[in-house]
């Protein structure tokens, strides 16, 4: 499914226990990749957030089609924790094929920071999750004109600039926060994320009767979700990985019910 999101597209598909992936168009990225489509094999640059299957069963496929067409190695971030695991199934899968494969595993814990690309870094965080996982924020670096230097014409800026002066400042800007699955702790833990241009948070469940299996099964449930929306600054909040439970009429039925009108043309949901 393709969903317009602010200044990105995206491209995804997002069902707890099933598949989840969600492709940044502008970035050429993807985040978590499901059982990867073919449309994915092209993505130079792969954030896992965990290794549970639905977001992770694709991986090997990726590899070996990226080698089948000849392309480089796919940039593949994972946790750390479950680096040398990732690399046995790699190995294992590559041997059962009696196959050579190339490529590149990057382990990233909480509280790093990797260039991706120009102007741009991943700042990974801690999510709460059963299996060891990270979140992902993409931050912007844009030079902004110091404000004691706006208003001047174009040959000072120039004078200025060959005399050696530093005219710029960095601006660190969060475009993009993916939380892939965790309990609602991950808003206590690290408020920054929800500064997000775009904000893409799990929401697995919506029913009362399904209330205290979030807690359980370390998933979010939408009521958990609603007291952070007063907090949550980003004017786009996309809510996916919603249960198996529910159908798309009902899944739209339950935000309606939940989610205060005043916010609701923030919310995109990825069904
Ligand atoms: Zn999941
Ligand atoms: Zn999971």
């Amino acid at each position: 499914m393709e969903l317009n999101c602010g200044p990105f597209t995206l491209e995804g598909y997002s069902r707890s226990t099933i598949e989840t992936y969600l492709k940044v168009n502008e970035l050429n990225i993807c985040f978590d990749i499901g059982k990867c489509p073919m449309s994915l094999i092209h993505v130079p640059q792969i954030f896992i957030s965990h290794f549970h299957g639905d977001h992770s069963l694709g991986l090997t496929y990726y590899i070996a089609h990226r080698n089948l067409a000849k392309l480089p190695p796919g940039q593949i971030y994972v946790p750390a924790a479950a680096e040398k695991a990732a690399h046995d199934l790699i190995r294992a899968q590559a041997a059962l094929e009696q196959a050579r494969r190339q490529y590149e595993l990057i382990p990233v814990e909480p509280g790093m920071s990797v260039p991706f690309r120009r102007n741009m870094t991943m700042q990974m965080f801690a999510t709460d999750h059963r299996v060891p996982s990270v979140g992902f924020q993409v931050m912007e670096t844009r030079h902004k004109l110091k404000p004691e230097f706006m208003g001047l014409g174009q040959q000072e800026i120039i004078e200025l600039k060959q005399k050696g002066v530093e005219i710029v400042s960095p601006q660190h800007l969060p475009r993009f926060a993916y939380v892939g699955d965790s309990t609602i702790m991950v808003f206590d833990w690290h408020p920054e994320i929800m500064q997000s241009e775009v904000l893409a948070t799990e929401c697995t469940f919506l029913t009362d009767e399904h209330y205290e299996e979030a807690e359980k099964r370390k998933h979010m449930h939408i009521r958990d979700i609603v007291p952070y929306l007063d907090h949550i600054t980003s004017p786009h909040i996309l809510l996916m990985h919603f249960s198996m439970r529910y159908t798309r009429a009902e899944i739209k039925h339950w935000v309606q019910h939940w989610i205060p009108a005043k916010h609701l043309e923030r919310i995109h949901l990825l069904i």
